[in-house]
């Protein structure tokens, strides 16, 4: 996959092509998603987002979604994790 770093998750990207993980059907799409991800709870309601565009595969039969982020954003989100177990609360 162009532009991912091949031990990452997103260079083995979810297949469409297998069937669901979770009920086997065969149904499967991939789907380009537009997410905006960022910690929950009110203390973080103030925190930019991160937003990702990865390709979703989603069962159409039972409404799973797997999908992978890519490096870049995967690095931002891991850091604003560590810098927010580290802030006194
Ligand atoms: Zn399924």
């Amino acid at each position: 996959m162009e532009g991912y770093n091949s031990k990452s998750a997103a260079g083995l990207l979810v297949n469409a092509a297998l069937p669901c993980k979770v009920c086997g059907s065969e149904n499967v799409h991939k789907l380009r998603g537009e997410i905006a991800m960022r910690s929950p709870g009110l203390k973080n309601i103030d925190k930019p987002i991160v937003w990702v565009f990865p390709d979703i595969v989603v069962c159409m039969e039972c409404g799973i979604a797997e999908f992978a982020l890519p490096e870049a954003e995967l690095r931002m989100l891991a850091k604003r994790e560590v810098a927010a177990r580290t802030q006194p609360s």
